[in-house]
C-alpha cells in the first residue's frame, strides 16, 4: 500500500514538472515599448504560458545569444530592423519554422524561413514648411539632387535605418546610382551626421536644416504627444511619402524568430503565431505606432490616420538584408560617416 502512495506521489511530481516546464518561454526582446507590457500579459492570459523577459540592446542580444551557445535558454528573440534579424540569421542563431498560421498572416515578402516581421515603419521625409515646398521634396532622390545643398541633415549612415534605406536603393536601382546618391547627399548635409531621428525632426522644425528622413513612429509619437515644444515642432514639419511615382516609400521592420536551441520551441512558435494575431497586431499599431503586417486590419490609432496612406515599396525584407555591407561600403566611399 506504502508503495502505491509513493508511487502517485512521485508520478504527480513528475506531472507537474513536465507542466511547469512547458508552460515557459524565455523571451530576450530589444523593444523597450511599454506598451509591449500588455502584449506579454495578455499572451499569458490566452495559453498559461509564463514569459520570462530579458531586455538588452540589439547587438547586446545577439552576443549573448551566441556566447551562450548550445546552453542557451533563449527560446524567442525579438528585435528591430531587417539589418539586425538578418545578422541573428547569418549567425545561425535561428532555427526555421513552419507554421501555417504565420504563412497565412504574414505577407511573404515580410518573412522568411526562419525570421517574421510583426509590423513595419516607413521611413519618410520631413521639410520646413517655411523654406521647402512639397513639390522640392518628393523623392529620396530630390534629397540628393544640387538644389538641396547646405539644406539636409542626418543621423549616421552606419546607423541600420540608413543603412537599410541605402540597401533599398542598392536593390532598386543598382550600386552605381545608390553611390551617386550617397554622394549627393553628403554635399547636401547642413552639418555632420549626428543624433537619432527625433533630434533631426527637432532640427527641421528649428531652421538648424531644411529637410531631413525619420521613421514615421518618432513623427507619430510626437504628433500624439501632450507637450507644447513637441506641438510645436509638428506644426513647423511637413511629412512626405517619399517615391509614390516609383518603387513606393521604404519600410522597415520589427521581427523575430524562435532560436536554434530553444528550450521550449513549441511555447516559442505559439508566442510567433500570437504576435500575429488581431489583437496583438492592434497593440503594435495602437501602441507604438507602427502599421501592422497582417492586411485589412482596423487599428484606431489618430496619429496614423493623419499620416493616412501610402505606397510601400514592396522589396522582401531578405533582400534588405543582403545589401547591407554593400550599403556600408558605399556610405564608407562616399564619407557619409
Ligand atoms: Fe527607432
Amino acid at each position: 500500500m506504502l508503495s502505491r502512495v509513493l508511487l502517485v506521489t512521485a508520478l504527480a511530481a513528475f506531472s507537474s514538472a513536465a507542466f511547469a516546464q512547458a508552460q515557459e518561454l524565455n523571451l530576450y526582446s530589444a523593444r523597450h515599448y511599454q506598451t509591449d507590457e500588455a502584449l506579454y500579459s495578455n499572451f499569458t492570459k490566452l495559453t498559461g504560458i509564463k514569459i520570462n523577459r530579458i531586455e538588452g540592446k540589439e547587438d547586446e542580444l545577439l552576443e549573448r545569444i551566441r556566447n551562450e551557445g548550445a546552453n542557451s535558454p533563449a527560446d524567442v528573440l525579438l528585435t528591430v530592423d531587417a539589418a539586425r534579424l538578418a545578422k541573428a540569421h547569418e549567425l545561425g542563431l535561428f532555427a526555421p519554422v513552419s507554421s501555417k498560421v504565420l504563412e497565412a498572416r504574414i505577407p511573404a515578402h515580410l518573412r522568411t524561413e526562419d525570421w517574421f516581421s510583426f509590423s513595419t515603419r516607413a521611413r519618410v521625409i520631413v521639410y520646413n514648411k517655411l523654406s521647402v515646398k512639397r513639390e522640392e521634396v518628393q523623392t529620396y532622390e530630390s534629397l540628393a539632387a544640387p538644389g538641396m545643398k547646405g539644406k539636409v541633415c542626418t543621423r549616421s549612415g552606419s546607423h541600420p535605418y540608413n543603412l537599410s534605406l541605402l540597401a533599398s536603393i542598392i536593390a532598386n536601382q543598382g550600386e552605381a546610382q545608390a553611390e551617386a546618391w550617397a554622394r549627393g547627399m553628403v554635399a547636401n548635409f547642413a552639418r555632420a551626421p549626428k543624433g537619432g531621428d527625433t533630434d533631426q525632426i527637432k532640427a527641421v522644425a528649428a531652421g538648424e536644416c531644411q529637410v531631413a528622413t525619420a521613421n514615421t513612429y518618432y513623427i507619430a509619437r510626437m504628433m500624439r504627444s501632450d507637450k507644447p515644444e513637441d506641438r510645436k515642432v509638428i506644426e513647423r514639419i511637413g511629412v512626405v511619402w517619399p517615391n509614390q511615382a516609383t518603387s513606393g516609400t521604404h519600410i522597415n521592420v520589427s521581427g523575430g524568430g524562435v532560436l536554434k536551441h530553444a528550450p521550449n520551441r513549441e511555447a516559442a512558435i505559439k508566442f510567433l503565431e500570437y504576435l500575429a494575431s488581431d489583437e496583438a497586431q492592434r497593440y503594435f499599431a495602437d501602441g507604438n505606432n507602427e502599421w501592422p503586417v497582417v492586411a485589412g486590419l482596423k487599428i484606431s490609432n489618430p496619429a496614423l490616420e493623419t499620416l493616412g496612406s501610402f505606397k510601400a515599396d514592396k522589396l522582401p525584407v531578405r533582400n534588405l538584408a543582403m545589401y547591407q555591407s554593400k550599403a556600408q561600403m558605399i556610405y564608407d566611399r562616399a564619407g557619409y560617416r
